[in-house]
């Protein structure tokens, strides 16, 4: 059954979310053990509800009360964007993996069993793409640092351990593997120590980006405890924090007991000197429709913080220019850089939210042409790939056939970006290691793709 036959009818409505959020409003979260509450509630039909049990056997599920209430509409039933964007669905996982789960779940005595198969069909789904956990983990006199990634000479990421869930999880999210409990949790620090250390060695690195799961379900206080002890730290000119609070949780900056004290956390890092960038992630223009969103935007940017608004392009999701149009106009509208359309990564249930290249760069186009010059900060459709971040420039028409204009946005090694070059066409390619680069592409360039097309198809 596809995800536009499913029903989820009779639900309620989304609510308007107009009013002033009460003081304190209670975040509550609910997982696979709370489907029945949340079926009875919205009206979800059976076979929607054994769905979301099933596949979220393999693939996290969070939401909130707050995405139930004022982002979901109900009433598109289970086609609607952010019903899609967080709830599993079935085609996410392949038919006979769906099969093998449902007949190993039906009976208690086959839970080894269901545990193995679990645990085979996570290994398949490319639980660290890009060569995260190979290439980028970092090492320090001989000993590698837990929680830090550096791929860009100028950047590190930072994964404080306390920060590694969200207020809601991404059905497509890159970083599932981060959320299934795995006891092996490979990018997690308990404090900055260890970065700290890092950056004194590495004073080349100007700009940390903290990041998970999603910081900012830490408190102020855990927060601080990470990010004051950079403001020692000369060589670091700008902090981003990686979040998509501002979709999910808008209350962390409006309502919640301690949002006032983290705006002045936020002053204090201003006041500092530093760049402050909140790289928000918003996917769909609905998500920064209501009231709490628009307010935590106005109350991050009067912090002196720059809010930057990414999100990757995803089937059932986003894949439409009319949608990522009405997003660019929004996020200027409340103040918001439009920054980055990524392509889905091959990891997790790429197959069910890929969309081709091909596809992807005449959705860019089209949503890019008719913006205000003001937002055409924006880049895409781009590839995170292991050598870098590669855009789809566009398709152009030549004596020798259709090629892929590409170009190295960002690259490990520094020398190579900005650099273009080509691919062969495809109507179907969805990720780097499936195209055919041109024979005459610069060779640092072919030797960077090929070094890595096979982690990339890892
Ligand atoms: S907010 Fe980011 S890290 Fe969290 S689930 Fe979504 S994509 Fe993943």
């Amino acid at each position: 059954m596809t995800p536009t036959s499913q029903t989820a009818g009779g639900g309620r409505p989304p609510g308007p979310a107009d009013g002033p959020p009460r003081r304190g409003e209670r975040f509550r979260a609910f997982g696979p053990r709370h489907i029945d509450e949340i079926a009875d509630r919205y009206g979800l039909a059976p076979d929607v509800r054994e769905t979301v049990r099933r596949i979220s056997l393999v693939l996290p599920f969070r939401v909130n009360g707050y995405v139930l209430e004022h982002l979901i509409d109900w009433d598109r039933g289970t086609a609607d964007p952010l019903f899609q964007l967080t709830f599993p669905q079935r085609g996410m996982l392949t038919a006979e993996d769906e099969r093998q789960l449902a007949k190993l779940s039906a009976d208690p005595a086959d839970k080894p069993l269901l545990r193995e198969a679990v645990t085979a069909i996570r290994d398949r789904l490319n639980p660290h793409p890009s060569g995260q956990q190979q290439l980028n983990v970092p090492v320090q006199e001989g000993v590698s640092l837990p929680g830090l990634q550096h791929k860009y000479r100028e950047t590190v990421l930072y994964f404080p351990s306390q920060g590694q869930t969200c207020h809601a999880y991404c059905t497509y999210c890159f970083r599932w593997a981060q959320f299934i409990g795995d006891a092996d949790l490979r990018f997690a620090a308990p404090d900055p120590s260890g970065l700290i250390r890092y950056l004194a060695a590495h004073p080349d690195v100007h700009d940390v980006l903290v990041t998970g799961g999603d910081p900012m379900v830490m408190t102020t206080e855990r927060l601080r405890t990470h990010l004051e002890p950079l403001l020692d730290v000369e060589t670091v000119r700008t902090i981003r924090i990686g979040t998509k609070s501002v979709a999910y949780w808008p209350q962390r900056f409006v309502s919640d007991q301690d949002a006032d004290e983290v705006l002045r956390l936020f002053e204090k890092v201003v006041a500092s000197g530093r760049q402050l960038a909140v790289m928000a992630h918003f996917s769909h223009p609905r998500e920064l429709a209501t009231d709490p969103a628009q307010r935590a935007l106005r109350r991050i940017r009067a912090t002196g913080a720059v809010v930057y608004g990414q999100a990757p392009l995803i089937a059932h999701v986003n894949d439409d220019a009319e949608v990522w149009n009405g997003l660019w106009r929004a996020e200027l509208a409340a103040g918001v850089v439009p920054y980055y359309m990524f392509v889905e990564r091959d990891t997790g249930p790429q197959e069910y939210f890929k969309v081709p290249l091909a596809r992807a760069a005449r959705i860019f186009q089209d949503a890019y042409r008719t913006l205000p010059g003001l937002a055409r900060t924006v880049r895409g459709p781009v590839m995170s790939a292991t050598p870098g971040k590669v855009a789809v420039d566009g398709v152009e028409e030549t004596r020798q056939g259709r090629w892929f204009q590409l170009r190295m946005l960002q690259a490990r090694d520094p020398a190579l970006v900005g650099r273009p070059f080509r691919a062969r066409y495809s109507p179907d390619a969805a990720w780097l290691h499936e195209l055919e680069l041109d024979p005459q592409a610069p060779a640092e360039i072919r030797a960077a793709c090929h070094g890595h097309l096979r982690a990339d198809a890892a």
